[in-house]
């Protein structure tokens, strides 16, 4: 009977996720829709609509790239034995980019010679830590430290934490963290951390989240150590 409970639980979950998909990309693609018409209309010496019809077709591109990851079944997905300060330091190399041209600068507290390993989906994982450093970076103006710890706790567990000194989370907003499409940026997708606590579950994990508001965030996550 669980086991009945669960899957239609999970069915009811998927459907209104997909509701949800559906309507955020039906908004880009109908304002496309529309610029398209415009700019058919128009002259040559007039405004051109290509640059709002790039950014929609952009939008569109985030949101399936967001998701594009969860697709792929768990049995599908290959758990090696993977170093995860190989892993962090990737990500971090990828999520620095974004922060190109800012005054942010990023400690990382954990030793590279001797590796930490956990069982895992490389790609899966490194998109965890691009998503969380994403948003630190994100959290900030233009100026701040993010700071990304990799501590082995008891016996079994390796804790990473990504934490920043940017705008914090509201006690309310906390809440709504993981729900999809669960925003507070004008471009964002609201996907990031719901993915992300979606890949951290699939490696019997755990992602907790502690913040102040004006302050800023910190998330750790734990993972088995083996
Ligand atoms: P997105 O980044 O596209 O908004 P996420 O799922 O990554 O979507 O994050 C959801 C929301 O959680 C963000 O819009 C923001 O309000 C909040 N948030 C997440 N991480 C942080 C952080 N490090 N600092 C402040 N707010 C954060
Ligand atoms: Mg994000």
């Amino acid at each position: 009977v669980y086991e009945e409970m669960n899957q239609k639980e999970k069915l009811i979950g998927i459907g209104q996720m997909a509701t949800g998909i559906a309507h955020e990309i039906r908004n880009p693609l109908t304002s496309l829709k529309g610029f398209v018409q415009l700019q058919q209309e128009l002259k040559h010496e007039e405004k051109d609509f290509f640059p709002i019809m790039k950014q929609e077709i952009d939008r569109i591109n985030s949101i399936v790239d967001d998701l594009m990851i969860l697709g792929k079944p768990s049995v599908v997905s290959s758990f090696d034995k993977v170093n995860i300060k190989d892993i962090v330091d990737y990500g971090l190399s990828i999520a620095e980019q974004f922060a190109r041209g800012t005054e942010i600068k990023f400690i990382k507290e954990y030793d590279n010679r001797n590796p930490e390993y956990i069982r895992g989906d490389e790609k899966q994982l490194k998109q965890v830590v691009i998503n969380l450093v994403k948003n630190s970076i994100e959290s900030m103006p233009d100026k701040g430290t993010v700071k990304v710890s990799i501590k082995i706790e008891g016996q079994d567990k390796v804790v990473l934490s990504i934490a920043d000194e940017g705008n914090g989370i509201s006690e309310d907003n906390l809440q709504k963290l993981f729900e999809p499409f669960f925003t507070t940026k004008k471009d964002g997708t609201g996907l990031g951390l719901m993915v992300s606590n979606q890949i951290i579950k699939e490696h019997k994990g755990l992602i907790q989240v502690d913040s102040k508001l004006g302050k800023g965030t910190k998330v750790d996550i734990i993972f088995p150590k083996i």
